[in-house]
C-alpha cells in the first residue's frame, strides 16, 4: 500500500473498483460489500491454510536428487507452485499493509509459509482499511485471485506433483500434472516418462517416514488414492505402525507401509465394484469369459 497515515485520499466518484456500485463513500475505493466478501475469503483461506501447506511442505526439500539419504522427505513432493503464488500475494500484501500503515509486519523474520494462516488472519483485519487506499483495486483484485486460486488447489486435492531433477546434465526440478503421461524440461526440454517417475518416486519414498497429512496428499498426487482419515483409520485398527512422533506433536508413518495399505485398499475397492457392477447386470447380462 503506497497510502501513508494521513494520506489525503482521493476518490473522483464513489463508484466501487470491485463492483462498481455507486456506494455513495467519497473517502472509499471498495464498497463495504466487496470489504466484507474479500474478509470472509482471507478467513477461509486462513482455515484452509493447513491443507494448502501439505502443498508447500517441498520447501524443506534439501534440492539433492531423490532417495538421497539426507533428504527428509522425497514425497513432501505434492507440490505446487500454485501455492506458492498464493503464499507470495497473501505475503507481499500484508507487508505492503504494514508498510502502509506503520505497523509490524506479520511476515517479520524469514518468509514463514507455515504461517500463512496468520498472515491472512491479520490482513482479513485490514481489509477496511485497505479499501480506502489507493491502489485497493490492485489489492482486492490480486487478493480476491489468490484466495479462490487457493481453494482451487486444496479442492483439487492432487496438486502438481514434484517429479524430480531433470538429470543428465540439468538440474531442473519437474513438476507435472496429476494424468500427464509425459513430463518435459522447461529448461532443457528433455522428455520423461511420468509413470517411470512415478514408481521411481514412490519407491524412493518407501522407508521415509512422515505424518498422516503429507503422506496422503503426496501418494495421492503421486496417483495412489489415500485420505489422512483412512490413515488414521488404519492405525486405530492396528493396521499400521507408528514409527515416532514430530516437534510438531504430528504421529509418523513409515510411507511403504502407508503405500502398502492405500495399495490393498484400492484393490479391494476395485474388486468390489466389478462385483457391483457383476451383480447389478446379472439379471440382464451373462457375465463375460
Ligand atoms: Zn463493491
Ligand atoms: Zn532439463
Amino acid at each position: 500500500m503506497a497510502a501513508r497515515p494521513g494520506t489525503p485520499e482521493q476518490t473522483t466518484a464513489p463508484i466501487c473498483v470491485v463492483c462498481n456500485s455507486n456506494h455513495g463513500e467519497a473517502a472509499a475505493r471498495a464498497c463495504t460489500r466487496c470489504a466484507d466478501e474479500l474478509r470472509d475469503q482471507l478467513i477461509h483461506l486462513a482455515r484452509i491454510a493447513g491443507e494448502l501447506e501439505v502443498t508447500v511442505a517441498r520447501q524443506s526439500r534439501t534440492g539433492r536428487g531423490c532417495g538421497d539419504s539426507g533428504d527428509p522427505l522425497p514425497v513432501n513432493l505434492a507440490a505446487s507452485y500454485d501455492a506458492d503464488a498464493v503464499v507470495n500475494v497473501i505475503t507481499t500484501w500484508a507487508r505492503e499493509v504494514a508498510r502502509g500503515r506503520g505497523l509490524p509486519s506479520p511476515t517479520a523474520g524469514e518468509p514463514e509459509r507455515g504461517a500463512l494462516a496468520d498472515v491472512a488472519r491479520w490482513l482479513a483485519d485490514q481489509v477496511d482499511w485497505m479499501r480506502r487506499q489507493p491502489d485497493a483495486a490492485e489489492a482486492f483484485d490480486e487478493l480476491d485471485d489468490a484466495c479462490h486460486l487457493a481453494v482451487r488447489v486444496v479442492d483439487r486435492g492432487t496438486a502438481r506433483w514434484y517429479a524430480g531433477p531433470c538429470g543428465a546434465g540439468c538440474e531442473q526440478d519437474l513438476y507435472a500434472q496429476p494424468g500427464a503421461l509425459t513430463v518435459v524440461c522447461p529448461k532443457c526440454r528433455a522428455s520423461h516418462d511420468a509413470i517411470a517417475r512415478k514408481q521411481w518416486l514412490l519407491g524412493a519414498a518407501q522407508d521415509t517416514v512422515a505424518w498422516a497429512g503429507l503422506i496422503a496428499a503426496a501418494i495421492a498426487a503421486l496417483g495412489l488414492p489415500c485420505t489422512r482419515s483412512q490413515i488414521a483409520g488404519w492405525a486405530h485398527r492396528g493396521r499400521l505402525a507408528v514409527r515416532g512422533v514430530d516437534q510438531a506433536g504430528r504421529v509418523l508413518y513409515r510411507v511403504g507401509d502407508v503405500i502398502a495399505l492405500a495399495q490393498d485398499s484400492q484393490r479391494k475397492q476395485e474388486q468390489e465394484r466389478e462385483r457391483g457392477i457383476a451383480g447389478k447386470h446379472r439379471s440382464h447380462f451373462s457375465r463375460r469369459g
